[in-house]
């Protein structure tokens, strides 16, 4: 994965954006804050790939409730959302 420098977001806008993004995934976010985020996404790559795979996190998890959950999968879940918020609290 490439490494830019320059214009990108510091990591402690991206962490706390972060925080945000899981909240406009769960519809928890309010209208004014939803705009902000998405426009957040739209040019913050990282930020995007976080939002799409909390998605993906989200939609697995909702289906593996539905049928019987392997806690497996959902560790392996955990462990990938501890990873991302390591990495973006240690830059
Ligand atoms: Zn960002």
């Amino acid at each position: 994965m490439a490494h830019m420098h320059g214009d990108e977001p510091t990591n402690e806008e991206c962490a706390d954006f972060l925080e945000r993004i899981m909240r406009l995934i769960d519809n928890e976010l309010e209208e004014g804050d939803c705009v902000v985020v998405r426009a957040h996404i739209d040019t913050c790559n990282p930020c995007l790939e976080r939002y799409d795979l909390q998605r993906t996190v989200k939609a697995i998890v909702a289906r593996s409730c539905s049928e019987t959950a392997p806690s497996e999968l959902r560790d392996r879940v955990r462990v990938q959302i501890q990873e991302i918020q390591v990495r973006i609290s240690e830059g």
